[in-house]
């Protein structure tokens, strides 16, 4: 039977017993991680969320009843033992803090007994996710999750230290909010006192920060929940976490210097990475002309060359064809790969495919320099000469070509250079590479909607040079638009915001909204905007990621205590789940028949 704590206190957890304790008494409580008989010795290893620590329960020591009790422990025990701390007598376990000590046990209380878990409780557990996250109050024992979670306390913590000393205010804005335009789908709450009415979960806190500048605030801070129903993907969660900042009398140059400093100090104090400032700065131009992304990953080179001029009047049809049609021909140099097999060539095609190319073009550079290649047969000697020269191949490189219109080109081989990159383990691990990418297009056309579409929010700020190409080019505008990339992640963005009223109304207008539209969706921010608005701007860190990074987790789930699974369940509480009838009446709600049940 489970037996009470009364008159006994936690004076360490586990691992904060050292050898500078030998000879004290010490209470130490946790779970039994396992217990091994080893003939008039009982030892266990018990763990808390700081690790283990070995206990010896010696009959002489611990008394006949206190031995038989030991004899009775199973893994998942909750016990408190008190005893005194001593230097192991033998087998020193190096890989342990604790691994020179042992406590031999005085008293033991059985806290709470445990039924067999389902899995394992231990580091890097091969267990299935399904088992894990339905059992996830067990998972969350492992030691790995406990340490992420640890961190993102930590981080959390460092965060709101900097902020603070950096003058900004932490300010909560609503989670009962209205629907804003970010860009993916809400989540909907409806309203019991407005039939018919719903709540949305924001997406961001975008529109009451801005609303912070205008009150005054001039430096918010929030360690914010954000919500977005989106199909998931490997690193998407329906609700996540973002650091989220902004500040008012600032341009993009101060955004970055506080971000650089907050990077800094935080990575320094977490994880012991030291960033060194300034952190790169790269224009969205360069990042896609270089590396085919606008986030790259800049640990390794294998950078993108455009060789549109080069093969401009070539035999290669597929080449000029591209040309013709405003598009271009660029290509990487997968260096010594040049013997690569056909085979291997031939996957690369498909997996080129996946990412909209028609096909790859290539060309490896035999070691005696002649060429074996998909296109010579189309070229003269000549052209091929400069095509590998301007790729500055060597003998034994392999050079592989995309053409066609600029926005599949960069796709393609950025997705190659990442996927290569992967394949001949070009990363070393345990480098952090910082990068700023600036200049972003203000616009993206959309091909589903068939209009431009704002590619941060709307409420992003042109570059003032560009701004009178609105009406003739729009997509030629630039924006006053960040993101902070980290190995190829995007960790975070954000933009200065326009705060002149005929800039946001002819902002709005081009992406499509009339003007009582946009005073239907978010009037309530033009409508401060005419009692005077600081120039604004800010960023937002998504913290999951940070974590993600920082821990080196494949699964942002690995960083999220009770995450969902792929169809935004969760599998612990079933949730999201049917409710009663009376609740949907309240709600004056409805479910209409499903499809299947109609059929
Ligand atoms: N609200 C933006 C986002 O969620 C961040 C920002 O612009 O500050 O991406």
């Amino acid at each position: 039977m489970a037996e009470s704590m009364k008159g006994l206190c936690r004076t360490h957890r586990c691992t904060e017993v050292s050898h500078d304790n030998i000879g004290q008494t010490v209470t130490v409580m946790g779970w039994v991680q396992k217990r091994r008989n080893l003939g008039s010795l009982i030892f266990i290893d018990l763990r808390d969320r700081s690790g283990l620590l070995q206990i010896v329960f010696d009959e002489p020591k611990v008394g006949s009843r206190g031995f038989a009790k030991a004899g009775t422990l199973r893994s998942e025990f909750v016990v408190a033992v008190t005893g005194t701390v001593e230097r192991r007598a033998a087998a020193v376990n190096e890989h342990l803090k604790t691994g020179d000590i042992e406590v031999i046990a005085t008293d033991l209380r059985i806290l709470s007994e445990s039924e067999t878990p389902p899995f394992p409780i231990e580091e890097n557990s091969q267990t299935k996710d399904e088992l894990r996250l339905r059992y996830r109050y067990l998972d969350l024992r492992r030691p790995d999750l406990q340490r992420n979670l640890m961190m993102k306390s930590k981080v959390a913590m460092l965060l709101r230290n900097f902020m603070a000393q950096e003058g900004f205010l932490e300010i909560e804005t609503p989670i009962l909010t209205k629907s804003t335009p970010e860009g993916a789908r809400d989540y909907l709450v409806p309203s019991r006192v407005h039939p018919g009415s719903f709540y949305a979960l924001p997406q961001s806190p975008q529109l009451f920060k801005q609303l912070l500048m205008c009150s005054g605030y001039d430096r918010y801070f929030q360690i914010a929940r954000c919500f977005r129903d989106e199909d998931l993907r490997a690193d998407r969660q329906p609700e996540f976490t973002q650091a989220d900042m902004e500040l008012s009398f600032v341009d993009v140059d101060d955004v970055i210097d506080v971000n650089e400093r907050l990077l800094q100090y935080v990575f320094r104090e977490a994880v012991g990475v030291e960033v060194k400032l300034p952190i790169p700065r790269i224009t969205w131009q360069e990042a896609m002309d270089r590396f085919g992304s606008d986030k790259p990953d800049t640990r390794f080179g294998m950078e993108l060359v455009n060789v549109s001029e080069v093969v401009a009047g070539c035999g290669f049809a597929v080449f000029t064809g591209a040309l013709e049609q405003g598009g271009s021909v660029r290509g990487i140099n997968v260096k010594g790969q040049g013997a690569m097999p056909r085979k291997k060539i031939d996957k690369l095609v498909e997996f080129a495919k996946g990412y909209g190319a028609k096909g790859l073009a290539y060309l490896a550079v035999n070691e005696d320099g002649t060429y074996k290649s998909s296109f010579a047969k189309f070229m003269t000697e000549e052209e091929l000469q400069s095509l590998a020269g301007q790729m500055q191949a060597e003998p034994g490189d392999l050079l592989l070509f995309a053409a066609d219109k600029n926005k599949v080109v960069w796709d393609v081989l950025g997705a190659l250079r990442l996927e290569l990159a992967r394949q001949l383990e070009l990363i070393e691990k345990d480098q952090y590479h910082f990068l700023w990418v600036t200049d972003f297009p203000l616009l993206e056309w959309s091909e589903e909607e068939n209009r431009f579409m704002a590619m941060h929010h709307p409420f992003t700020m042109p570059v003032e040079e560009d701004w009178d190409k609105i009406d003739s080019d729009p997509g030629s505008v630039r924006a006053k638009a960040y993101d902070i990339v980290l190995n190829g992640t995007e960790l975070g963005g954000g933009s200065v915001r326009i705060h002149q009223n005929d800039i946001q109304e002819k902002m709005l207008q081009v992406l499509g909204f009339t003007k009582e539209s946009a005073y239907e969706q978010f009037g309530f921010l033009l409508n401060a905007f005419q009692y005077g608005v600081p120039p604004h701007a800010g960023l937002a860190y998504g913290l999951d990621r940070m974590i993600m990074l920082m821990m080196q987790c494949e699964s942002i789930r690995d960083v999220i205590a009770f995450p969902k699974v792929k169809d935004a369940s969760c599998l612990m509480t079933d949730a999201p789940n049917v409710v009663d009838q009376k609740q949907l009446q309240e709600l004056a709600l409805t479910i209409a028949a499903s499809e299947e049940e109609t059929e």
